[in-house]
């Protein structure tokens, strides 16, 4: 079975979490909003009333982010379905295009921001390029790859049945996605054993192969485990 993560905003915590993912030779995607500072690092918003969530700076991004997918959150993070549609449409290709220019990577996917969207936002992320755009809407056992711009996971990270999902999806030897923000584990240092142990239960088990969510819409043939 193939298996596939995003994390979202680009904070500060990834690269807590990064270090967990090489640990165990994990792929992942980071959906970025580069619409931000270049050299100082700001707060973006604060978790659980009493941390402050800051962004990571546009010069640290390249190196945080080495040997990993991004995909496209906007520049800025609005709700694309309740702005002017011109708006969205520059949101969506300015951080296309910043990703193609900062991290040669041009074909990428994206996450709606809060997960907002409609047919008419599909549409201008289409126009915009991108391979697929991920909700926060949950898939049944298969993922929805037919509808790539509305691509569901199969939950989130902290999702009380994760793993019942994941046995599901792995006896039919299907494809298993999951996201979240690494800022959910602020000031919790158990859940980010936890999630040391959830990444390297995954990588372990025999039946799983890492791949990167663009691959599921590009003619890359199948990633090894280790490659
Ligand atoms: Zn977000």
């Amino acid at each position: 079975m193939r298996i596939m993560q995003c994390w979202d905003d680009g904070d500060v915590d990834d690269i807590r979490l990064v270090e967990i993912l090489k640990k165990h030779g994990a792929k992942a995607t980071f959906n970025i909003c580069p619409g931000g500072i270049k050299s100082e690092r700001r707060v973006a918003h604060h978790f659980g009333g009493k941390y402050d969530v800051y962004r990571l700076t546009l010069d640290e991004m390249p190196e945080v982010y080495a040997g990993f997918c991004i995909g496209g959150h906007t520049m800025t993070h609005p709700l694309l379905s309740l702005i002017d549609p011109d708006w969205a449409l520059t949101e969506l290709a300015a951080c296309k295009k910043y990703i193609a220019n900062h991290f040669g990577q041009s074909d990428c996917g994206m996450a709606y921001p809060c997960g907002r969207y409609d047919d008419a936002v599909k549409e201008l992320v289409r126009q915009a390029g991108y391979l697929y755009a991920r909700t926060v809407e949950n898939a049944d056992l298969k993922l929805n790859t037919d509808d790539p711009m509305a691509l569901h996971t199969n939950c989130h990270f902290l999702a009380p049945d994760f793993w019942e999902k994941f046995e599901a999806v792995k006896a039919i030897d299907g494809d298993f996605y999951f996201w979240g923000h690494a800022f959910e584990l602020m000031g919790d240092d158990d859940r980010w054993r936890e999630l040391d142990a959830m990444i390297g239960r995954l990588t372990d088990d025999p039946a799983t192969e890492w791949i990167d969510v663009r691959d599921l819409f590009m003619n890359h043939g199948r990633a090894g485990k280790n490659g």
